[in-house]
C-alpha cells in the first residue's frame, strides 16, 4: 500500500531538520575553536596567537593573495613594495612597508607580507603582554637595525643566503619603554633583574610566531640582538 502523503512529508521534514541541525552544529563548532587553534580556518590577524599560528604564518608564503587580504582586513597600515630581484639570490616579492602596526619602530620596516603578519601578532600577543607582566609598562618603540640586506649567512662570500636577502627577517636590538627607559639585549640579557627575565621569556615565546629566533645564546654574532625570521628551518635559541 502506498505511504500516505502526510507520512512522506513528515519524513522529508525530519530529514531536512537533521541536515539543518548538523549544519548548525558544524557552524557552532567552526566558530567555537579559536582561530589560532583551528585547522579549518586560515590566518586572520584578529586571531589570537595559538598552537597553529606559526604554521599558518609560514603557509602564507605560498599564498600571497591571502596574505595581502589578511593584512588589508587587519588594523595594520601598510604600503605594498614593488617586487625586486637582483638576478642572483637577493630580492623580495609581495613585500610591504609597515606604516603603522601595534607598536612603533625606530626605523621603517619593509618585509615580506608573512613577516609583517608575524610581527603584528608578535607585538600584540607576545611582546606587549610580556612587557606588561615583567616591567609593568608598554613598549613604546622597537629598536631594530635592519630587515632587507643582500647577504649570505654571516656575511660570507659562500654559504646559504641569509633570510635578510629576501626581506624575510628583522634584527631587534632592544626596546624603548613607555617611561623612556631602554631595555637592550647588549646591556640587559645577562642581568638577573626583570629586564633580563623579560628578554629571556620574550626569546622563548617569540618561537610561537617565527620559525627562526636567534639570540645571545645562539652565538657571539647574536650577542646584542634577536634575529627573527620565517625561514625554512625551525630554530629557537
Ligand atoms: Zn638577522
Amino acid at each position: 500500500m502506498p505511504m500516505p502523503l502526510w507520512q512522506n512529508a513528515a519524513r522529508m521534514a525530519a530529514a531536512y531538520s537533521a541536515v539543518f541541525v548538523c549544519a548548525l552544529m558544524g557552524w557552532w563548532f567552526w566558530n567555537a575553536i579559536p582561530g589560532g587553534e583551528n585547522p579549518f580556518q586560515r590566518l586572520y590577524l584578529h586571531h589570537q596567537v595559538g598552537q597553529l599560528t606559526r604554521d599558518k604564518i609560514v603557509e602564507l608564503s605560498t599564498d600571497p593573495d591571502w596574505c595581502s587580504y589578511a593584512l588589508q582586513v587587519s588594523e595594520m597600515e601598510f604600503t605594498p613594495v614593488e617586487d625586486s630581484n637582483d638576478g642572483e639570490f637577493c630580492g623580495y616579492t609581495n613585500a610591504v612597508e609597515m606604516r603603522r602596526s601595534v607598536t612603533d619602530y625606530s626605523n621603517p620596516v619593509s618585509v615580506t607580507c608573512p613577516m609583517a603578519a608575524a610581527l603584528f601578532l608578535w607585538e600584540r600577543d607576545i611582546l606587549q603582554p610580556l612587557a606588561e607582566e615583567h616591567l609593568g609598562m608598554e613598549v613604546a618603540r622597537i629598536e631594530h637595525v635592519g630587515t632587507y640586506s643582500c647577504r649570505r649567512v654571516y656575511g660570507g662570500r659562500t654559504g646559504e643566503p641569509s633570510q635578510h636577502a629576501t626581506a624575510n627577517a628583522i634584527d631587534v636590538i632592544g626596546f624603548e619603554m613607555s617611561d623612556g627607559s631602554i631595555v637592550s639585549l647588549a646591556r640587559h640579557w645577562t642581568g638577573d633583574d626583570e629586564r633580563a627575565a623579560f628578554l629571556r621569556e620574550l626569546r622563548d615565546e617569540s618561537c610561537r610566531v617565527f620559525s627562526g629566533v636567534l639570540g645571545p645564546e645562539y652565538n657571539a654574532q647574536h650577542a646584542d640582538h634577536f634575529h627573527l625570521d620565517l625561514g625554512p628551518y625551525s630554530i629557537c635559541s
